[in-house]
């Protein structure tokens, strides 16, 4: 009995010394810049035995979620075996590859899943359960030096059970003084790669103090309050990923067509093509926020439900756009203001603040009620936007800009000159009506 108490007190005092570890870390994090890098493994120099511990880690993953989401109360991540359901019946398998720190990440990754949900349940929207996954392709890996460890000198990477490192490119990317933290193992049709969270000193960047606003736009993506070329962005399927489509389409209308090696080889094909689609998209969004966040130090957006836009008439346009991807990454910095998605900034007028309505195909703007013209709606539209982002910017308190960013990266005065000098511009009195 006497073991067994001083074992609790040991493991209690084991658990305290974790968390407070963990807290320090996490204080160390919030002033540093969170980055994440991907790096690709050469599968050209993996080994048999490699390939085929990597599909036992993956599908042992599968196996351990779906167990702890079936049986959450009895499955735990000292588990040595789980039982899969083959057909009817369920049996025991045993988990050979999947260490112990992952598989306490996947229960961490179910626990933050159900969160959510439960979240989304709360505020009324319709959220189901938890699915079963038919197929796993990544895997955290949450402790460095444990669960994985980078070699550098020979662009290695060990995972954990796994006896031979993965040979990986792109690891110079990394820079030196980056304090490596957790990573994902992940698994794309066109092959295996590693995802790496690194924290860095925070490097002062000095930017123009330059504002602007930006509508989000179909006929023209990105448009700007200060009348640049305005920024498009379209990445329609190449030709190749239609003709995979296309063989994919024709091949399952055959009847009685069975999913045969054949099939999984197109479907990766077709799967291949996508993400090459993806990637080149997904690189002109990135090139397009970098020059907009180094430009401006003031930038103002709408919150607008792009999702919506892609069920529309605009679908297609809107998905080879990469739209979505450029506000998330515009929303993640502190220099960009969000204005409501209410605010209507197509119809408001900036002289004398009152509403008209104008038709999709009418491209210029013309107040019914002052006269006020402009020879672009867009640009307007990112004028008011931009207006109303200074006016939310400057009756808000110094609260918004500092939890956010730690420090507040705009001087108000700044903001007020401008904000003096958009309404001595204009007709003298005040832009809005209360
Ligand atoms: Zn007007």
């Amino acid at each position: 009995m006497n073991g067994t108490d001083e074992e609790m007190t040991d493991t209690t005092d084991k658990y305290i010394k974790i968390k407070e570890k963990g807290r320090a870390t996490k204080k160390r994090h919030s002033d540093m810049i969170c980055r994440c890098y991907e790096v690709k493994v050469d599968s050209s120099r993996m080994s048999k035995a490699q390939r085929q511990a990597v599909s036992a880690l993956f599908r042992e993953a599968k196996w351990f979620r779906n167990a702890y989401i079936a049986d959450m109360h009895n499955v735990t991540w000292k588990d040595k075996s789980v039982s899969v359901k083959a057909g009817e019946v369920s049996e025991s398998r045993e988990i050979k590859v999947l260490g112990s720190q992952i598989r306490q990440s996947i229960i961490n990754e179910v626990k933050d899943s159900l969160k959510s949900l439960s979240a989304l349940k709360k505020k009324g929207y319709k959220a189901g359960a938890l699915r079963f996954r038919s197929v796993c392709n990544s895997v955290g890996l949450s402790q460095y030096r444990v669960t994985y460890d980078i070699d550098r000198e020979h662009s290695a990477i060990r995972v954990q059970n796994i006896k031979k490192r993965f040979k990986v490119r792109g690891l110079d990317q990394i820079p030196e003084a980056a304090e490596i933290a957790n990573s994902r193992f992940i698994r794309k049709a066109s092959g295996l790669y590693f995802h790496i969270t690194c924290f860095m000193p925070k490097e002062e960047k000095i930017l123009p103090h330059k504002q602007v606003g930006i509508d989000f736009g179909i006929e023209n993506n990105l448009v700007f309050s200060d009348g640049r070329e305005p920024i498009n962005i379209s990445v329609p399927e190449s030709r190749g990923t239609k003709l995979a489509a296309k063989r994919m389409n024709k091949a399952l209308t055959h009847s009685g067509y069975k999913k045969s090696r054949k099939h999984f080889k197109r479907k990766a094909k077709l799967q291949r093509a996508y993400e090459k689609d993806n990637n080149r998209r997904k690189d002109l969004a990135n090139k397009a926020v970098h020059e907009i966040l180094s430009n401006y130090d003031f930038i103002a957006i709408q919150d607008e439900m792009i999702h919506n836009w892609h069920k529309g008439l605009f679908g297609r346009q809107v998905q080879h756009s990469a739209l979505g991807v450029i506000k998330a990454e515009l929303k993640k910095s502190s220099n960009v203001h969000v204005v409501s998605r209410n605010y209507p900034s197509t119809q408001i007028c900036p002289m004398c603040g009152r509403l008209t309505k104008h038709p999709l195909n009418e491209r210029s703007y013309t107040c019914d009620h002052c006269g006020y013209h402009h020879r672009s709606r867009d640009v307007k539209a990112a004028i008011s936007i931009l207006e109303e982002a200074v006016k939310e910017y400057m009756l808000s308190g110094t609260e918004s800009s500092e939890s956010r960013g730690g420090q507040t990266r705009y001087s108000r005065t700044v903001i007020y000159q401008y904000w003096s000098k958009v309404i001595a511009c204009e007709t003298g009195s005040s832009c809005f009506q209360a």
